[in-house]
């Protein structure tokens, strides 16, 4: 049994390698096995999808009812409207609902009912490949091909040039590093190949969606803490990649949404708390209490 333990073990690895790697591809391809419930309309409306066609998107959230299962509604009527090139953050307990929010926002789900809006009409009145295209996601982890670094950044844009995957890459401050690598660009990752550290596929991440060029962006921040100067680096890389993108922001760690235009504080499926940094702090509510926690933790 001892001798069999072994490469049971290897394989249950592979397994979850395998496992790890879909779920990102189900935030950059869309392919879910829920992906097929949802159909798309007989006559789709155009969107742009990139920034540099088009304003920053106007996405909105009415009302919206939503269960992942008959017998159990998750969100009880979740309205929120973030305007072109807003902030919105989402924060709140575990299991409260913020990641159903931007799953029903690429329209991985449908809702129960009220509606996800975006540029003004309901996210079903759109192409799936088209609404995808037109928000970006830094997920909390990344999976890295068994390719080039040049080509896991690439990958935001096929048809990249050389020049623009370097320039993505200097703007999520990541091409310093990739310069100190045996190979450069071509230095090859992931699996098989040269492992990165959080932070640096988090910057891989961010290079991908510059180039990527989305009308929203998601940003799923990590659980867990980087060092203070990789935090740093990070949080500089993600100012630009959100600057004029409207953003949504699910958040942990509460000092990195100071400035967001309105800060949802969700709870239980229901937002409990709205408003500014300020205001929620005036309002000495859960808001004030998560903050007055982290700040005596972060001490
Ligand atoms: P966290 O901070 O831990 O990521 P969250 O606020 O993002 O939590 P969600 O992931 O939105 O929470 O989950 C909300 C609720 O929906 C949880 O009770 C969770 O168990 C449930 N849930 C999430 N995904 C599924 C799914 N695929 N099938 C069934 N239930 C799900």
């Amino acid at each position: 049994l001892l001798q069999l333990y072994g490469p049971l073990n290897f394989l249950g690895s592979v397994y979850s390698g395998i496992r790890t790697a879909l779920v990102d591809l189900e935030h950059m391809l869309g392919l879910t096995e829920e992906a097929v419930e949802v159909a798309d309309p007989a006559t789709p409306l155009p969107i742009a999808t990139r920034l540099a066609d088009a304003a920053p998107a106007h996405v909105q959230f009415r009302d919206v009812h939503f269960g992942y299962r008959p017998e159990r509604e998750i969100l009880h009527g979740v309205s929120f409207d973030a305007l072109p090139g807003h902030k919105v953050a989402i924060v709140g307990s575990t299991g409260a609902g913020k990641s159903t929010i931007s799953r029903l926002l690429f329209r991985f789900y449908d809702t129960w009912s009220g509606a996800v809006l975006v540029d003004g009409h309901d996210v079903r009145c759109y192409r799936q490949a088209d609404l995808r295209a037109t928000i970006g996601v830094v997920p909390q982890d990344t999976v890295l091909f068994n390719d080039s670094i040049g080509y896991n950044i690439a990958y935001g844009r096929l048809g990249a040039t050389p020049a623009q995957v370097e320039e993505a890459a200097r703007l999520a401050q990541i091409h310093d590093f990739i310069m100190t690598l045996p190979e450069g660009y071509e230095t090859q990752v992931g699996e098989r190949g040269l492992k990165l550290s959080g932070g640096e596929k988090q910057r891989v991440a961010i290079a991908r969606t510059i180039l990527k060029d989305p009308r929203v962006l998601v940003l799923d921040e990590a659980t867990s803490a980087l060092d203070t100067h990789t935090e740093k680096e990070i949080q500089a890389a993600l100012k630009t990649v959100s600057a004029r993108r409207t953003t949504l922001v699910i958040a942990h760690r509460l000092s990195t949404i100071v400035d967001a235009d309105e800060i949802l504080v969700m709870g239980q499926g229901l937002v409990v708390e709205r408003g500014t940094h300020a205001q929620l702090l005036a309002a000495q509510g859960q808001y004030a209490a998560m903050w007055a926690a982290q700040a005596t933790g972060e001490a």
